[in-house]
């Protein structure tokens, strides 16, 4: 499971604070839903979880099953079994996509101290895993991304989750600027990923993925930290009165 408590995070080169006290457990096999007003410290969050640099962390834990992420370097974070979805994937021109997955997999087996996967064992994995998230074998054969379609990019990112097979899932607004039908991809790819021994941090700016990825607690984040945690309600409270009464109540208390 994911514990984040108490998480204080500033900018490295400003000093400005951005996270101010986060404090947040994602059980295994949960999966649980960031909302908040845009600038209220969510993506600072999972980049923070991923080990991205720029951010310095003056104070609290975030370990994931018991063993503390904030120590690790980036490869060492999805070698533990975090993986991190964002808003826009990157396009990688010359770098088949095979190549890219085979690399990945290999890489998080090594930091694992596991043997890499022949070719033979990659290719069937790979096929075994695009078969079942309905993913055409044309795409594994071209390059990242590249000319990919928001939805197309969508389902690889997808792909490259299941090849992975992560502890913990972060997607951050990967839903934004996304049709109804990719989002519908996402939501199936998500929800087939969905198991007792893994869990999702769901970050999104908007209630209507979580009408396809139905999440077991949905926690608001407001200027740095979370002000109010509730079920999946708590997304259609949002919907239709926006963050104004929560925050508001927020304030009182
Ligand atoms: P959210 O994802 O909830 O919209 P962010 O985590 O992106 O919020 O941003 C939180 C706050 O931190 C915002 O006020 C944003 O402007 C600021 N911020 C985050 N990263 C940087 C950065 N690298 N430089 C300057 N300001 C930043
Ligand atoms: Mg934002
Ligand atoms: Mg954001």
């Amino acid at each position: 499971m994911l514990e984040i408590k108490n998480l204080h995070v500033q900018l490295e080169e400003e000093g400005k604070q951005i996270l101010k006290g986060v404090t947040l457990t994602v059980p295994a096999g949960e999966v649980h839903a960031i909302m908040g007003p845009n600038g209220s410290g969510k993506s600072t969050t999972s980049y923070v979880l991923s080990g991205r640099e720029g951010y310095e962390v003056t104070d609290g834990t975030a370990t994931l099953d018991g063993r503390d992420l904030l120590e690790m370097e980036p490869e060492e974070r999805a070698a533990a079994g975090l993986f991190l979805a964002f808003q826009y994937p990157v396009e990688i021109p010359g770098v088949g996509n095979m190549t890219f997955l085979r690399t990945a997999v290999n890489a998080q087996r090594k930091a694992r101290g596991e043997e890499e996967l022949s070719s033979g064992d990659f290719l069937k994995l790979v096929r075994e895993k695009a078969k079942a998230l309905d993913i055409d074998a044309e795409m594994l054969k071209r390059p990242v991304n590249v000319g990919f379609s928001g939805g197309e990019k969508k389902r690889n990112e997808i792909l490259q989750m299941a090849m992975l097979e992560p502890r913990m899932c972060i997607l951050d607004e990967t839903d934004s600027g996304l049709d109804v039908d990719a989002m519908r991809l996402v939501a199936e790819g998500v929800n087939a990923l969905r198991s007792p021994e893994r869990s999702f941090l769901v970050i999104t700016h908007y209630q209507r993925l979580l009408d396809h990825i139905v999440p077991d607690v949905v926690h608001i984040m407001h200027d740095g930290r979370i002000v109010k945690s509730g079920g999946p309600e708590l997304a259609l409270e949002v919907e239709r009165n926006g963050y104004g009464d929560i925050l508001a109540e927020a304030a009182d208390a």
